[in-house]
């Protein structure tokens, strides 16, 4: 890693420099000839060959060219003020432009943001090295090499000079240099990184972009809002340590966070939606509730689930696997190891290596072998003397090094290296269940008349995360999907896919996810990269599309979104504070049918390959818990609740009747628990709301004579004193029908949907 120059500024050379590359800037404009522009409802218009996006809106009214932030040519977001011509390729140039509505628009937005705030902490801090400045999911950042520390002190001198800057509503102004230029500008900038990344991750641009902004230069591919004035509300948000392109050894760097939005009252929802999620925050509650841990001595990303998340689990598993088998579901259960080779065959490993735990060896040599021969397939350089040392090191382990030996070359090594591997037995944690249930399909003969034949478990599997990518139960190594696979016709595909949607559906809504979007991911049909037959695509996805169409779902298709190996619907649901979670995914695959060999008898007496749909509704067990927490601030509902009710004697002389009713409740499947202790019933009362008890059952003489019951619900408060059997009535139905009561006690303004992240740097 080179070390970057970090001495003070040369303003007056650069800014004289910048000056000079505006000047001579080329004129596109040879008047002769027009360009033909295709705009989003079809209609072609020609426009002179120096058009822009802006001036194309122009041509329109002038209200829609002050309301355009940038604009769409085909799938790439650019400049309103970019020229158009070296988009054409003979047909219209297909043009979107971008307004404050559109959520690419928000994006070009908050990156403009991170130049603003680069800007600003420039102005304050001269000597400041930039880095990176992306987006991210609802704001953006920015990575700065600074001597000062960063604190939030200095958030409010930072925001105030990027006011200032938004103030003057400056321009953005692209322009572009070549290798040497680009190099020797960022030398005047002092901008070490720049220049160290230019010259190594930028080593194969023969020209480079860069946007100016008033006295600020940064180099850029865009692409830009038209002018600072465009940012109505922004905020820094944190400021966190980062490395120099994520390399721990590489310079420490301080990253600030910031958000940016187009309105003031969308600013402010999102910050009251985070103050809210906050509140919210599963890890918190999880373990102030006792629902899981994550402790250092099982191992990060691990899982336990304490007695009453276990309750929430298993209520949702057995939920679920009641529906599953009312639906023709067939339960099935697998190992969580399985042979290297049946992941060979999938296609699993050694693809998805590096993100599975490392394979079992039963032979002592087995990972040093397996380790030299990754090196070696790497094409890593090894000298005849570590050859020699692997191989008496790996003889000492009792590895027979003769076949080896003999090998010349580095093809036949390695064909010997995994021959040896071949014949000892090697294990992987189960990355996966769908390669367990294909030979479940397999086990035995089967006939068109077996399908669909629909298989589920609720499989665990393991996943090597990296430790910075753990997220409490949303992100973990050990997580159990609610895994199904439907192995089937390619004629079953449409109904099999309208009763998964079903099911998800239906499964969503239970738990009170009413609001949720499903997006279809389909061919990109310029691409040859996909599995299986055009007919059967072209038939799975006119069907994926019908079935859609006539569920009543919001659904949007995206086209190039659809893994090599089928189309897939995803759930996108949103909770109630507005936050987005991607959950349950039906996935169709012509793949692994094929990788296997899959076959079936069809009535033709011939042999067929069945389709494969993967589906889960809630994803994994993990994660959905993680996020029902977090939906329901660790209030569930009655038929979720790990603890349902609360009996609370006035005193000790009600206890007999208390542990009476205890009895009765448990015995008619509820969850309840007495509290004898000595103190108050206030105190009492208090515990438990404070435990999200949905209800309190208080005992007092009266009641104990009259065999009823003081009932107190968590929302509503005092109920009244009812007999026996109608609070058992109440409850019991409140059970029955699921019912979802409080989820947040306040509407959230939902500000507009963002993309994930982007990056807009090279
Ligand atoms: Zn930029
Ligand atoms: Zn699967």
């Amino acid at each position: 890693m080179p070390t970057c120059k970090l001495s003070g500024p040369k303003r007056p050379l650069f800014a004289a420099r910048v000056r000079r590359l505006f000047r001579r800037a080329p004129n596109l404009n040879d008047g002769s000839k027009m360009l033909d522009i295709q705009l989003p409802d079809g209609t072609v218009v020609s426009h002179p060959d120096d058009a822009t996006p802006l001036s194309v809106a122009n041509a329109i009214g002038s209200r829609l060219a002050k309301a355009v932030i940038a604009a769409k040519v085909g799938t790439s977001v650019i400049d309103a003020s970019r020229p158009l011509k070296p988009f054409s390729n003979g047909s219209p140039i297909p043009l979107r432009l971008l307004t404050e509505k559109d959520p690419e628009a928000l994006d070009v937005l908050r990156h403009s943001s991170a130049h603003i705030m680069a800007r600003a902490v420039m102005r304050i801090f001269p000597d400041v090295s930039l880095a990176f400045g992306p987006t991210i999911s609802n704001g953006f950042y920015y990575d700065f090499f600074l001597p000062h520390k960063l604190t939030e002190e200095d958030f409010a001198k930072i925001e105030q000079e990027m006011a200032a800057i938004i103030a003057k509503a400056e321009p953005f102004e692209q322009f572009s240099l070549d290798r040497e230029q680009a190099v020797s500008l960022c030398k005047d900038m002092n901008q070490g990184l720049k220049v160290e990344h230019i010259q190594t991750g930028l080593a194969s641009h023969p020209e480079l972009g860069f946007y100016r902004q008033g006295e600020f230069v940064d180099l850029c591919r865009g692409p830009h809002i038209p002018d600072a004035g465009r940012v109505k509300a922004f905020k820094i948000m944190s400021v966190a340590g980062s490395h120099w392109k994520g390399d721990m050894s590489g310079p420490q760097l301080q990253r600030l966070y910031g958000t940016a939005w187009f309105d003031k009252k969308d600013l402010q929802a999102h910050l009251d939606q985070l103050e809210e999620a906050k509140k919210r925050d599963h890890r918190v509650l999880g373990k102030k509730l006792g629902l899981y841990q994550i402790t250092p001595d099982v191992g990060q990303g691990m899982c336990l689930w304490m007695p009453k998340g276990a309750r929430v689990r298993s209520l949702l598993e057995d939920f679920l696997r009641r529906e599953m088998l009312k639906r023709g579901y067939e339960p099935v259960y697998s190992p969580h190891l399985g042979r290297v080779e049946l992941y060979e065959t999938s296609g699993h490993f050694p693809y998805y290596r590096d993100s599975q735990f490392p394979p079992l060896f039963v032979h002592d040599a087995g990972a040093l072998v397996d380790a030299w021969a990754r090196r070696l397939s790497e094409d890593e350089d090894f000298g005849p003397k570590q050859e020699t040392m692997f191989l008496q090191a790996a003889e000492v382990l009792g590895f027979d090094a003769q076949t080896y030996s003999k090998a010349e070359g580095k093809e036949a090594k390695l064909a010997a290296l995994n021959d040896w591997q071949r014949n000892h037995e090697r294990f992987l944690v189960k990355p996966m269940n769908c390669p367990h249930h294909a030979q479940i399909f397999k086990a035995q003969p089967r006939s068109y008349r077996d399908l669909p034949l629909r298989l589920f478990e609720f499989g665990t599997v393991y996943r090597y995360e990296q430790t910075g990518e753990l997220n409490g139960m949303l992100r973990v190594r050990g997580l159990t999907q609610d895994d199904a696979h439907i192995f089937c016709t390619a004629d079953q595909v449409e109904e099999e896919f309208r009763n998964t949607i079903e099911l998800t559906r239906f499964v969503l809504e239970s738990v009170g996810l009413q609001d949720y979007r499903v997006q279809l991911s389909l061919r990109d049909p310029k691409s040859d990269k996909y599995v299986g037959s055009e007919e059967n695509w072209q038939k799975a996805e006119a069907a994926l599309r019908r079935v859609l169409e006539e569920s009543g779902l919001n659904f949007n298709a995206a086209e190039g979104e659809a893994a090599f190996y089928g189309p897939k619907a995803d759930f996108m649901v949103r909770d109630c504070i507005g936050r987005h979670w991607q959950l349950g995914t039906v996935q169709l695959d012509y793949n692994l049918p094929e990788r296997f060999q899959l076959e079936y008898t069809g009535a033709d007496n011939k042999s067929h390959r069945p389709v494969m749909i993967h589906r889960a509704p809630f994803g994994s067990m993990e994660r959905f818990v993680g996020m029902l927490i977090e939906h329901f601030a660790g209030a569930f509902p009655m038929w979720l609740a790990p603890e349902q009710i609360r009996i609370c004697p006035l005193s000790e002389k009600t206890n007999d009747y208390a542990l009476e009713l205890q009895k009765l409740f448990t015995e008619a499947g509820f969850r309840v628990t007495t509290d004898l202790r000595g103190a108050k019933v206030q105190a009492k009362i208090r515990d438990a709301q404070l435990d999200l008890i949905p209800y309190m059952a208080v005992i007092g003489p009266k009641e104990a004579e009259t065999r009823s019951i003081a009932l107190r619900d968590r929302i509503a408060g005092e109920l009244g004193t009812k007999p026996l059997d109608e609070v058992f009535a109440m409850l019991s139905q409140e059970v029955a029908t699921r019912q979802i009561r409080q989820v947040a006690e306040r509407k959230f303004a939902e500000p507009p949907p963002a993309s994930e992240s982007s990056s807009h740097e090279y």
